[in-house]
């Protein structure tokens, strides 16, 4: 047993740490995807960072690989199972019945939210143990528009990035009236195949499942298998197509995949996935799709849903992969560097009352000399140095440094806060 690890900074295989500057990317990927989302009613929900077990047991499925191998479970000394969450769904709809979101007016609830989701599994780039989602959930209500919508909202976070290279898979999963009768005649063709004992034994639990199974000897022997969109009731039909003609008029692209699963067994009609090209094997930016049967499954009443979760570090990677440097402001705007024992608490205070003017504003903490100090001061990013000695608090100023034009002035104390706030906008 490895009681700590060989590195004793190393972070636990599978995660890593964000830190500056690149964590400024992160949080301005996280905003950007959220924003389409409150421009569009999506209100902000938290849920706990674990659940017990059974939720996700029995609403993403027992024979998930999510469920069956990559969910990190704990006992607590109480008796009680958890597991930390792999997925936001089942936990979004937990939390708005457990509230009676749904009873409290309006439907559909739409929810949006942010956090870090837990799968154990191997570790690969673009493939981690702890990851960011953004997700979003409109609960109650069964409408094409409403399935659109969110794929109207995915692609506009997208494109607000400046995210070009992806693609937009979609398909029908069906619903409980046609599913039925489409696993039956998927099971009849897959159990005539030569396939390994976990395959067919899949077979039986969650055929559709074998669909997706990515190794070349399965895909070759799929080759003629059923598709959904052959057994898909007249509901069904009609709803997809709405679908479609609804993102056709939204200027969105998408290709039809028959294929498309996902991994999740509590999806039904539509599903999607958003796709980069730019990733290697872990292409899939984000995902979602209807799920219907959802709350029923965890003890709720019927409540027709749609949702996706869009990855927050693999919409990162696809920004790199794709060249995309956001224009981010710098975080210190003014930085202040005192010549002397006096300087340091008149300038001190100038800073405070910066901040409070709204400018970011950073000081050389810790007695540099002058050279060092300047040094930070071109680090920090800031457009402006703020340089006082003794001469200058005689004389009532301190000199403004345009850090990138190197013009420098000098400005009244009681003037500088205005100055500087001036500069800015
Ligand atoms: P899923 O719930 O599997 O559909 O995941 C939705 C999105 O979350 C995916 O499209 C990925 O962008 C991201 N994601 C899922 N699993 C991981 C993981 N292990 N590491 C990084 N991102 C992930």
């Amino acid at each position: 047993m490895t009681i700590y690890p060989v590195n004793a900074f190393a972070a636990p295989k599978g995660t890593y740490d964000l830190t500056p500057p690149d964590s400024a990317t992160f949080l301005a990927v996280r905003e950007a995807l959220a924003a389409p989302l409150r421009r569009a009613g999506y209100g902000y929900i938290e849920t706990p960072g674990f659940e017990h077990v059974e939720l996700f047991s029995r609403g993403v499925g027992e024979s998930t690989d999510i469920v069956s191998k990559e969910m990190y479970t704990l006992t607590t000394k109480g008796g009680t199972e958890l597991a930390l969450r792999p997925e936001g769904t089942a936990s979004v709809l937990r939390a708005a019945l457990e509230r009676n979101l749904h009873k409290a007016g309006n439907l559909p609830v739409k929810l949006w939210y942010s956090g870090s989701y837990y799968r154990y599994e191997r570790p690969q780039a673009g493939r981690y143990r702890h990851f960011s989602q953004i997700g979003a959930e409109a609960i109650g209500a069964e409408d094409p528009a409403l399935d659109a919508e969110l794929i109207i909202l995915a692609v506009d976070a997208y494109r607000s990035l400046g995210l070009r290279e992806f693609r937009i898979l979609l398909n029908s999963l069906g619903d409980k009236e046609c599913r039925p009768a489409y696993r039956a005649a998927l099971q009849d063709f897959l159990r005539a195949l030569d396939l390994d004992d976990e395959t067919r034994r899949r077979i039986e639990i969650n055929p559709l499942r074998v669909l997706d199974d990515k190794r070349e000897a399965v895909q070759k022997q799929l080759t003629g298998a059923p598709l959904l969109r052959d057994h898909l009731c007249e509901a069904c039909k009609e709803y997809h197509e709405r679908v479609r003609v609804l993102l056709t008029a939204a200027g969105i692209e998408f290709e039809d995949d028959e294929r498309l699963v996902r991994g999740l067994d509590y999806y039904t009609r539509t599903t999607f996935e958003f796709v980069h090209d730019g990733l290697g094997s872990q292409s899939a930016v984000g995902g979602g799709g209807r799920y219907d049967g959802l709350s029923e499954m965890i003890g709720g009443p019927a409540l027709p849903s749609v949702g996706w979760a869009l990855g927050v570090d693999r919409t990162v990677l696809a920004l790199r992969a794709e060249g995309v440097e956001l224009a981010l402001p710098a975080a210190t705007e003014v930085y202040a560097v005192p010549l002397g024992e006096e300087a340091r608490g008149v300038l001190f205070g100038l800073v405070t009352a910066l901040r409070r003017a709204g400018v970011g504003t950073d000081f050389a903490f810790g007695g540099k000399g002058l050279k060092n100090a300047m040094k930070s001061a071109n680090r920090s990013g800031a457009r402006f140095a703020l340089l006082a000695g003794e001469r200058d608090l005689a004389d009532g100023v301190v000199q403004v440094k345009d850090l990138e034009s190197g013009e420098q002035k000098s400005v009244a104390l009681d003037a500088v806060v205005d100055e500087l706030s001036a500069q800015r906008s």
